[in-house]
């Protein structure tokens, strides 16, 4: 049996402080507000599970692919082990590792995705606090469904798994409407409290706010030049998983808005000269994700869409407690990003990618291919197949989201950059 250490807020207190230095040291570059209010509020929110115990709050891990609405309604502290272990690396690019090494010295798998190894890492060494309960999902993997199984065994915490069936048809959505239904049974025998269908209206409404601000967003970044941050995407991925229905996201969502707004009303780019628009139709790279802004500035590339950033979901019809039930088990079942794409057939993934390139009027294709996620590795074959024969410009490489000794930044910056400068700028030229 692995032995856990005792919580240690310290990692965190530092994270927090690296995250609170952020409004300061970028304040004086427009293009990055963006960057300022999500520094803003995931330092609130970290903060905020550091004061749960004492403010005599559980704390439930809530897997990326279950967004946290049901928790605040609950008035549990949601803690999302995926953001937990991903965020703190914009301010702390080599955080991870030593988590990671951890996990492998005690005998878990390199094959296991390194968001999992990380957060088995972290409880081991006493750096992410032991949860009340656990509320993870089927989808979007294997990998995930084995590391919350390791997770359970490791804190003896109840685990309710919330099923995703396979497929996309009614019986699946109803299957899953129930699967719903008896996770509130769950939270309320975990917390002893029913739950109050007016909080919950509440928080549903927060998150129909933050949605609706978040999808003008998106609508306005198919705009060219793109008035939008090439990083935002992935702060609504960070964002959504951690905070949706917490009025701290809906305020970051509105700074979004309204820093896209100010440079669409003048028919500005967040990029000074725009030629290249891309969509990294998998994620960025937290640990280096400010390279985007280098990216942006010295190359007049733009990250226009990614597959975290791309919300198929609209607001929940909060009129009754039936509809906002049915309206989650679409939206979690059917539109999280990345559960989405990897729970079943590739297919919603190849049309999800296509799409965005034409909607957001895209001139080629990025893929930094997770070293751990089998499902996207085993379509690019086929996808480099389907971008030949549609004349779409795709790079795909290896890196790992969390670990930077896999593969380093230098190398694939280096490979970024020579197809952005040596394929696709020469092909727009002569296109043109
Ligand atoms: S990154 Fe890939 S392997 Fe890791 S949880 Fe997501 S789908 Fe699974």
């Amino acid at each position: 049996m692995l032995e856990m250490k005792p919580f240690n807020p310290k990692e965190m207190e530092g994270v927090i402080a690296a995250l609170e230095s952020i409004p300061g040291a970028l304040a004086a570059i427009p293009t990055e507000r963006p960057t300022v209010a999500a520094a803003k509020a995931f330092a609130g929110h970290f903060a905020s599970i550091l004061k749960a115990h004492e403010e005599g709050k559980q704390i439930s891990y809530n897997q990326f692919c279950f967004y946290p609405e049901l928790m605040y309604a609950f008035d549990i502290q949601p803690l999302c082990p995926e953001a937990w272990t991903i965020i703190p690396l914009v301010v702390m690019p080599d955080l991870a590792q030593k988590h990671i090494d951890v996990a492998m010295d005690a005998g878990v798998h390199s094959e296991l995705c390194s968001a999992d190894r990380a957060l088995i890492g972290e409880l081991l060494t006493g750096n992410v606090p032991a949860p009340s309960f656990i509320v993870t999902s089927s989808q979007p993997c294997d990998n995930s469904r084995m590391g919350y199984s390791m997770v359970q065994q490791m804190t003896k915490a109840p685990l309710f798994m919330v099923d995703s069936p396979y497929g996309e048809t009614e019986d699946c959505i109803a299957y899953y409407e129930n699967q719903i239904w008896r996770l509130i049974t769950f939270l309320e025998q975990q917390t002893g409290k029913k739950l109050d269908w007016d909080k919950f209206r509440e928080v549903m409404e927060e998150s129909n706010r933050a949605t609706e601000y978040i999808l003008e967003v998106n609508e306005l970044r198919k705009m060219v030049p793109c008035p939008s941050d090439g990083k935002v995407p992935t702060f609504t991925f960070f964002g959504n998983m951690t905070l949706l229905g917490h009025p701290s996201l809906t305020t970051m969502y509105k700074t979004f808005l309204d820093d896209a707004k100010e440079r669409a009303l003048q028919k500005q780019g967040v990029v000074p000269k725009e030629k290249i628009r891309a969509i990294w139709f998998y994620t960025m790279i937290s640990w280096d994700i400010m390279a985007q802004s280098r990216l942006q500035q010295e190359l007049g590339h733009i990250n226009v869409m990614d597959m975290f950033g791309y919300l198929t979901y609209r607001p929940i019809d909060t009129s009754t407690p039936d509809k906002i039930i049915r309206g989650l088990a679409e939206r979690n079942h059917l539109a999280i990003p990345m559960g989405r794409q990897g729970r079943g057939f590739t297919d919603v993934y190849f049309d999800d990618l296509f799409y965005v390139y034409e909607e957001w009027k895209a001139d080629c294709v990025v893929l930094a291919g997770h070293d751990g996620c089998k499902w996207l590795k085993a379509a690019t074959g086929m996808l480099r197949e389907m971008c030949r024969k549609k004349g779409i410009p795709l790079l795909f490489f290896d890196v790992d989201i969390l670990d930077p000794r896999v593969v380093s930044g230098e190398t694939y910056r280096a490979l970024v950059e020579d197809y952005l400068t040596a394929v696709v700028e020469p092909s727009l030229l002569e296109k043109k």
